[in-house]
């Protein structure tokens, strides 16, 4: 059965990229009854290591779906319980005489050579050292030949022996390098398959290298293309928005991330590209993954987590959007929230929202003592000669105990009185819209005023006009 793994390194907040490796390598493991996808972090890099970036990618793996309530999950592990089974490979490497002991220090091969890029020159190949301080353990590249790597996404790729330096597999001080932990990490998990980033392939060929001198098969390897941005840039933490978490904060939902994450570079072969993950899942084929880069293009993302959020029944979406209208980060008081006024707003907002944040500068008149103030909407809605002459006749008309309250009646009753002042229903609107809600844009306005009680309309008004 297939054993994929996803390997990252708690170096930073998790990448968007980073999930994508995962969401295939995890599409993968579940296409089997026995498949497995092993989570192991690669946390050696004790100097930029931090727990919080391991919390976060367990926390974001278990938000996309992948965690250990799954029989395909297995893990996590971590590199570092592993240093044992590092240094006993170094060392079998070297007793097989696959790898050797070199002293020569950075200035002497420099010295040596006109063009360091160039590399290590073999210098301590035949030296016969030992271990000692100051040496380095290098594995020795065979001579002839290239190592073919057979990549499911860009076919046979060569990589000439002679292009490939004798790289060094564990340090003086007898630490192993990412290099050979990764691959005696794979081989003591059992992985068979290798689903990674692009950035990796300059080191498949030495760890293909390594598999076989350890005496075991290689895993399947294919490496994914990279992901890039508007300018065709690769995605990167300066520039772009790349990090999981921030997009969960702005209330992208997990299953439209998941649908839009799998697209990066794959598609189910027709013009599809709304559907869940169970059905993606049986469908996905690692050998149909492109192996030119992938643009993340925010605005489709966006355009699908609407639809995502226009598919929810509202009971659903009402609790989603509970961590944007309840709790701390709120702008409106606690005791100000009425779940049953918000109730009855969510299906006017759910068809406008493309991201849940969005929720709360489409509710906030509802919840906030007074409208939010912002200048710019206020000059733009109150036109001179019109807008406060507006605001007067709705307030005389909105308090006449015989209009009835509802939204039809108040369309009605605003109609009348733009009309009083040769406005069209649309002008007439715009200044109660701003006095009462705040804002130019909104839900329904007269579904609005209907949620929002006359009391509090005309005190609104009242106050707009003061
Ligand atoms: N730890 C490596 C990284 O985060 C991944 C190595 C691999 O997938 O083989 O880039």
């Amino acid at each position: 059965s297939i054993r994929t793994r996803f390997a990252p390194s708690p170096t930073g907040m998790f990448h968007v990229g980073g999930a994508r490796s995962a969401l295939f390598n995890w599409a993968l493991a579940q296409q089997q009854p026995e498949g497995r996808m092993v989570l192991r972090i690669e946390d050696t890099d004790a100097a930029r290591n931090r727990p919080e970036w391991t919390e976060g990618i367990i926390r974001a793996l278990a938000w996309l779906g992948i965690g250990e309530d799954d029989p395909h999950f297995e893990g996590p592990y971590f590199q570092s319980a592993y240093a044992d089974k590092h240094r006993e490979a170094a060392q079998e490497l070297y007793k097989n005489g696959r790898a050797y002991y070199c002293d020569c220090t950075r200035e002497q091969l420099e010295a040596r050579r006109d063009n360091p890029n160039l590399g290590y020159d073999g210098f301590c190949r035949d030296r016969g050292l030992e271990a000692g301080p100051g040496r380095a353990l290098r594995f020795r590249v065979p001579d002839g030949g290239p190592t073919v790597v057979d990549d499911r996404i860009r076919g046979r790729v060569e990589f000439a022996h002679s292009a490939i330096e004798d790289f060094v597999i564990a340090r003086a001080d007898g630490s192993p390098l990412f290099v050979l932990a990764n691959v005696v990490d794979d081989v003591e998990m059992g992985i068979t398959q290798v689903v990674r980033g692009e950035e990796h392939l300059s080191n498949t060929p030495k760890q293909q290298l390594l598999w076989e001198a350890l005496g075991h098969t290689p895993p399947v390897w294919a490496h994914l293309p990279v992901i890039v941005n508007e300018q065709r840039k690769k995605l990167s933490k300066r520039r772009d928005k790349v990090a999981l978490e921030s997009y969960q904060e702005e209330g992208y939902l997990a299953e439209a991330m998941v649908n839009y994450l799998m697209l990066l570079g794959w598609g189910p072969g027709d013009d599809r590209e709304i559907m869940p993950w169970s059905e993606m899942v049986p469908l996905f084929r690692i050998e149909d993954v492109n192996s030119s880069s992938a643009f993340f293009d925010e605005k489709k993302l966006r355009a699908f987590n609407g639809e995502y959020i226009r598919a929810l029944g509202v009971d659903e979406f009402v609790e989603r959007c509970a961590p944007w209208v309840t709790g701390e980060d709120t702008p409106w008081a606690a005791a100000d929230f009425d779940p049953e006024v918000f109730r009855a707003v969510a299906p006017l907002a759910q068809s406008r929202v493309a991201v849940l944040s969005e929720i709360v500068p489409n509710v906030d008149f509802l919840f906030l003592a007074e409208p939010v103030e912002d200048e710019k909407s206020w000059a733009k809605a109150m036109k001179p000669g019109v807008g406060e002459e507006m605001l007067a006749a709705s307030l005389e008309r909105f308090a006449d105990p015989s209009l009835e309250w509802n939204a039809e009646a108040l369309k009605t009753a605003t109609e009348e009185t733009g009309a009083g002042l040769g406005l069209k229903l649309g002008k007439a609107q715009a200044p109660v819209r701003v006095a009462v809600t705040g804002r130019t844009v909104g839900l329904p306005l007269f579904e609005s005023l209907e949620l929002l009680g006359r009391e509090r309309v005309l005190a609104r008004l009242g106050a707009a006009l003061e």
